[in-house]
């Protein structure tokens, strides 16, 4: 291997390639800049790739709240035909149900469709940066070597803050001096399930179900498991206190967990995902407690999958049919920007004058084993995120979009997810193409965001509209 560093220029880079970076980098190319995005894995699309829904995209209430690149990304893979769409959990949330296969093949087509160019199976190693706070480059590594990318504006998507830390930036971690983070999962995905027998389970013991978390989906509980059953969809929330759960984990034959989600991601294969592994303690930007937790989390999925076999009807025949390509990360470090949004400006639906996208998932703080806490957006409606949340401060040519946004925990736990994450990284995007065009690399808050707000609708984001 070579030890000598080559170096490349571009306008904006952007590092990491999941929901935020794929977004960052395709709006960023389509406003015409010159765009390269590094990304560390074999595959675009991030966490989307666990087969987990897309939440963030409809309010509970039913309204679109993310709307340009998600669209176009959602239209790629009915295309692929991977596109389920919104499906009603009852619980707590409209959701958006995709094929991840299709979504990996959506990912690669519309980033390579814009123009980027793109660097897998590479890694950002090192950032440089001047005291001034303008970031010149990342270091990249990858088999060839070492790489300076000279950039004039760059675009922090990597979900760990990794270049803004880098960079020197004040990050967080955990709150108020207490860096519990929540757990770590491995999601996985049964083939092979029989959708309608489940929902009759449903209907026969709706005990085990959450539902009517957010109370406008239905009169009653009756009414909402009703509602569920019609649906037609494999998309149900067994939750800890309903007795199939509870036993189970008392008798040892699941371990602690607050939910076995499951969601529909394929009928022809008649495929869900399962979301439920946990393992806490882990700080994910430690790559070797997360390497040790892969250990128990495979333990989990078997005993999760013999579980759903033996106990759940529906997943009698049903197989394991794939692990998500890596350890499923729900938070590490946050920056700390210009605005941190909070907990009591999610939950009252905060509007805010330099809103550059818009969130709408519950607050969803998952605990140790049980543990969970959630708690709804007011009238099950939206709330802004403010450009300054992707701004860390002391910096002139740094965005960061996605999982790693300024945020205190509570936001943090619902601004995370991909519907929003996609919204950011269309908003970095442009904003970091729209600063070419005004010469103002050396400083993106001159980037009106009055005009950044006008381009991010012209192109289809929703920023007004719905409360
Ligand atoms: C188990 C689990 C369940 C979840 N459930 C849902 C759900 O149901 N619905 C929902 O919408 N959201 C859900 N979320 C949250 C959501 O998936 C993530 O918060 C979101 O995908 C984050 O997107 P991102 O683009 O910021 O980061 P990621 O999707 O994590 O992408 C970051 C990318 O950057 C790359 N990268 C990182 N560091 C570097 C580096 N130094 N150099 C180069 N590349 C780098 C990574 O390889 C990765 O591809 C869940 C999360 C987890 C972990």
């Amino acid at each position: 291997m070579t030890t000598k560093m080559s170096s490349m220029e571009t306008d904006v880079l952007v590092v990491g390639g999941g929901s935020a970076g794929i977004a960052a980098a395709t709006s960023a190319a389509r406003n015409g800049a010159k765009v390269v995005l590094v990304e560390a894995g074999p595959m675009l699309g991030g966490e989307l790739n666990s087969g987990i829904p897309v939440d963030g995209v409809y309010t509970a209430r039913g309204d679109l709240a993310v709307g340009g690149f998600a669209t176009d990304f959602f239209d790629a893979c009915a295309r692929y035909d991977g596109f389920i769409g919104k499906v009603c959990d009852y619980r707590a949330l409209n959701v958006v149900c995709v094929d991840p296969e299709a979504s990996k093949l959506a990912a690669i087509e519309l980033v390579y469709g814009a123009g980027v160019q793109v660097l897998m199976y590479t890694f950002a190693d090192q950032v440089v940066a001047s005291a001034d706070g303008v970031v010149e480059g990342v270091i990249v590594r990858n088999k060839r070597g070492r790489t300076l990318i000279r950039a004039r504006v760059v675009i922090d998507a990597t979900g760990d803050a990794d270049i803004a830390a880098g960079a020197g930036c004040e990050t967080m971690v955990g709150e108020g001096g207490d860096p519990t983070l929540q757990p770590v999962s491995l999601v996985f995905r049964m083939a092979g399930v029989d959708a309608a027998r489940l929902l009759a389970f449903v209907a026969e013991a709706p005990e085990n179900v959450s539902v009517l978390e957010y109370p406008g989906f239905a009169p009653d509980r009756a009414a909402a498991i009703a509602g569920l059953v019609a649906q037609g969809r494999p998309k149900v929330f067994l939750v800890a206190g309903g007795p199939l759960l509870d036993t189970a984990i008392a008798e040892g034959r699941m371990y602690p967990t607050s939910m076995v989600a499951i969601t529909p991601i394929s009928e022809g294969r008649r495929e869900v995902s399962v979301n439920t592994t946990r393992v806490a303690g882990v700080d994910a930007t430690d790559t070797s407690q997360l390497s040790r937790a892969i250990d128990d989390l495979s333990r989990q999925v078997q005993t999760c999958s013999r579980f759903l076999q033996t106990s759940v009807p529906g997943f009698e025949d049903a197989v394991l049919s794939a692990l998500a390509p890596r350890v499923g990360i729900r938070e590490t470090r946050r920056i700390v920007g210009d605005t941190v949004l909070t907990g009591a400006d999610i939950l009252a639906g905060r509007k805010f004058d330099d809103g550059i996208a818009k969130g709408c998932h519950e607050l969803d703080i998952h605990g140790r084993e049980t543990g969970h806490r959630r708690a709804n957006i007011k009238d099950g409606g939206s709330y802004d995120i403010p450009y300054g949340c992707l701004l860390p401060k002391a910096t002139k040519n740094l965005l960061v979009a996605g999982r790693c946004l300024s945020a205190d925990r509570e936001a943090h736990s619902t601004a995370r997810v991909m519907g929003s994450c996609m919204g950011m990284g269309q908003a970095a995007g442009t904003a970091a193409a729209m600063a070419r065009e005004l010469n103002a690399f050396e400083d993106i808050r001159q980037v009106d965001v009055g005009a950044l707000r006008a381009r991010l609708r012209e192109q289809g984001a929703v920023l007004d509209g719905i409360a």
